[in-house]
C-alpha cells in the first residue's frame, strides 16, 4: 500500500465518521427531518460495510416536502435572476470548499475511483456557476410582432418540480438537474437513489446554508416508495428524471394522472464507428476511455465498437493489450482505474452478460491487472470480440466494463448496425473523411454525436436521447425550456374594430 492511498483511507473514514451517529435524514424546509424514524441500509460497494442508515421515505414523507416546496414556491419564483444568480454561486462556493469530502464519501458510496470523482465534484460546482450566469435572463423571450398586435412571450418557472436521480456519479448528475431548476425559480424535492444516497444529504446542507427554507427539499428512500409518491403528487408540476429507460414508463404512467410534464435521460447503447481512414490509436483513446472509466456505468459509454473490416483485427489486438494493463483496485488508491460496481445485485447482473457472450458465440477477452480485493464487487473489464449486432450482448445496456466489437464493411452498414437498436443516446464517429463524418453524424440516430473525440461536455450545448435514450433536453437555454412555461402576451397596438355579437 503506497503512503497516498493510505492517507487517502484515512481521511475517507474521517469524512464517513459522522453517518455513524444516527441515521441520515431527509431534509425538508430547511432542516433535517427524520421522518416516522423506519431507515434503509446503505452499504459500501468496496467492502460491503454498513456505511449509514438511511431515513427511508413514505407518502407522507414526500407529501411534507412536496408541501414545502409549495409554500416556498412564490416568493423564490419572485427573486430576481441577480439575487438567484448570486444565491447560486455561493453554493458553488461552498461545493468547492467541501469537494474533497463530496468526493471521497462519493468514492466509498458508489465504488468509483477518485481520480474520476474529484472531477466530479467541480463540475457540480460548474452547474451551479453555468446556470447561476444564466437565471438574470432565464425569462427572456420572443417579440413576434402581428398586424396591430404585438405578441410577446415571457418564461416563468413552471412551479415545485421533482427531480430523480440515479446512482452513478450522483452528485454530479444531481446538480445538473437542479441548478437550472433552482436559477429557473423553480422549487425543489430530490428523491437520489437508495444504492448512493450520501451525497445529496451534503448538497442539501450545503444549499440549507444559503437558500431560504422550503427551495431545496431532499427526501431519501425506494424508488417504488418515496420516488412513486413524488411523480404522483398533485403539488409537483414536473419531474426531471435521469436513470433507466423503464424506469421511465413507470414514472409516465404514474405521473398521468396529474399530467406530470416529464424529462428524462435514461439508458444507452452508443455505438463508436471507426472507419479503417481513422487515427486508429486516437479512436482506440475514445473508444476504451468512454468504456472503461468509472467503472462503465455510465449512460454516454461507447459500449457498442462498430469497426471496419480492414482494421477490426488491429483493433482488437491493440484494445486486447490495453485492457490487460487497466488497474483494477480500491477507489481510494490513486493508481486505480477500475473501482467495484455499485451493488452486488449490479454485479450479477453485469457478469450475467460475461457468461452470456460466451453462449452468444462472442470471443469472450478479459482484461486487468492488479489483485482484486478480497471482498466489493469488482468485474473484469472485457471486450466481447467478434459479435453480431443481434446479440443480446450488443443490443443491451450491460452498464459495466464491457466492450462489444462488431466489423462492418462499409458505411452503409456501419449506418445500419448503428441504428439497429433501440436506444438512441450518444454516437461517436471516428474518419479522416469530412463528408462522410457529417453523413454519418446526420444518418446516425443520437441526440448527440461526437466526431473525431470523447464525450466533451459544452454546458451550453444540448444534452439527451431520442428513442429509448430519452425525452426532452437538458443544457443551457434547454433545461430552461423545461422548468419553465412561455406564456405569449399580445397586446392591441391600436383601436381595432372588434366584431360585435348580439345587435
Ligand atoms: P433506476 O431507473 O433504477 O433508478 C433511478 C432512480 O429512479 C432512483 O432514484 C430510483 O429510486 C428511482 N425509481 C425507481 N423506480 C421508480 C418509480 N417507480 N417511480 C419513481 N422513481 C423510481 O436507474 P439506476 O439503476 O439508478 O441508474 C442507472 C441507469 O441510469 C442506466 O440505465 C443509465 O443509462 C441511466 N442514466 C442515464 C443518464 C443520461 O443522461 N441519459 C445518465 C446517468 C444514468
Amino acid at each position: 500500500m503506497t503512503k497516498p492511498f493510505i492517507d487517502n483511507q484515512q481521511r475517507a473514514e474521517a469524512y464517513l465518521a459522522r453517518f455513524k451517529a444516527g441515521p441520515v435524514p431527509h431534509w425538508i424546509d430547511g432542516k433535517p427531518d427524520a421522518g416516522a424514524g423506519e431507515t434503509f441500509d446503505d452499504l459500501s460497494p468496496v467492502d460491503g460495510r454498513l456505511l449509514a442508515k438511511i431515513a427511508r421515505g413514505r407518502e407522507a414523507d414526500v407529501d411534507r416536502a412536496a408541501k414545502a416546496a409549495g409554500r416556498a414556491f412564490p416568493a423564490w419564483s419572485r427573486t430576481t435572476g441577480s439575487e438567484r444568480r448570486a444565491l447560486l454561486h455561493k453554493i458553488a462556493d461552498k461545493i468547492v470548499a467541501r469537494a474533497d469530502e463530496i468526493a471521497f464519501i462519493e468514492c466509498m458510496d458508489s465504488g468509483q475511483a477518485l481520480r474520476y470523482m474529484s472531477k466530479a465534484a467541480l463540475r457540480a460546482a460548474e452547474n451551479f456557476r453555468f446556470f447561476a450566469d444564466r437565471a438574470p435572463n432565464a425569462g427572456n423571450g420572443l417579440a413576434l410582432p402581428a398586424e396591430g398586435q404585438l405578441n410577446y412571450t415571457i418564461r416563468q418557472p413552471i412551479g415545485p418540480v421533482g427531480v430523480i436521480t440515479p446512482w452513478n456519479t450522483p452528485f454530479m448528475l444531481s446538480t445538473w438537474k437542479i441548478a437550472p431548476a433552482l436559477a429557473a425559480g423553480c422549487t425543489v424535492v430530490h428523491k437520489p437513489a437508495e444504492w448512493s444516497p450520501l451525497t445529496a444529504m451534503l448538497l442539501s446542507e450545503i444549499a440549507g446554508e444559503v437558500l431560504p427554507a422550503g427551495v431545496l427539499n431532499l427526501v431519501h428512500g425506494i424508488g417504488e416508495e418515496a420516488g412513486r409518491a413524488l411523480t404522483e403528487h398533485p403539488a409537483i408540476k414536473a419531474i426531471g428524471f435521469v436513470g433507466e429507460s423503464a424506469t421511465g414508463s413507470r414514472i409516465m404512467a404514474q405521473g398521468a394522472p396529474t399530467l406530470k410534464r416529464v424529462h428524462f435521460e435514461l439508458g444507452g447503447k452508443n455505438p463508436i464507428v471507426i472507419f479503417d481512414d481513422a487515427d486508429l490509436e486516437r479512436a482506440i483513446d475514445g473508444a476504451l476511455f468512454m468504456i472503461y472509466s468509472l467503472n462503465g456505468e455510465r449512460c454516454t459509454s461507447s459500449s457498442r465498437a462498430l469497426v471496419q473490416a480492414g482494421i477490426y483485427d488491429e483493433f482488437v489486438r491493440s484494445a486486447t493489450e490495453r485492457i490487460k494493463k487497466i488497474k483494477i483496485g480500491h477507489p481510494l488508491d490513486p493508481a486505480t482505474e477500475l473501482g467495484p460496481l455499485i451493488h452486488v445485485n449490479h454485479l450479477e447482473k453485469v457478469t450475467r452478460y460475461y457468461a452470456l457472450a460466451k453462449q452468444e458465440g462472442a470471443r469472450v477477452i478479459e482484461g486487468g491487472v492488479g489483485e482484486k480485493p478480497a471482498r466489493g464487487y469488482y468485474a473484469m473489464p472485457v471486450l466481447f470480440a467478434d459479435a453480431r449486432n443481434e446479440m443480446r450482448i450488443a443490443q443491451e445496456e450491460i452498464f459495466g466494463p464491457a466492450l462489444t466489437a462488431i466489423p462492418f464493411q462499409d458505411e452503409a452498414e456501419a449506418l445500419k448496425l448503428a441504428n439497429d437498436v433501440r436506444y438512441g443516446l450518444t454516437a461517436y464517429i471516428w474518419t479522416r473523411d469530412v463528408a462522410r463524418a457529417h453523413r454519418m453524424a446526420q444518418g446516425v440516430e443520437a441526440g448527440m454525436v461526437w466526431i473525431n473525440s470523447e464525450n466533451v461536455r459544452h454546458l451550453p450545448a444540448p444534452f439527451g436521447g431520442v428513442k429509448a435514450s430519452g425525452i426532452g433536453r437538458d443544457g443551457g437555454d434547454y433545461s430552461f425550456d423545461f422548468y419553465m412555461e412561455t406564456k405569449n402576451i399580445a397586446v392591441a397596438l391600436g383601436d381595432h374594430k372588434i366584431p360585435k355579437i348580439g345587435e
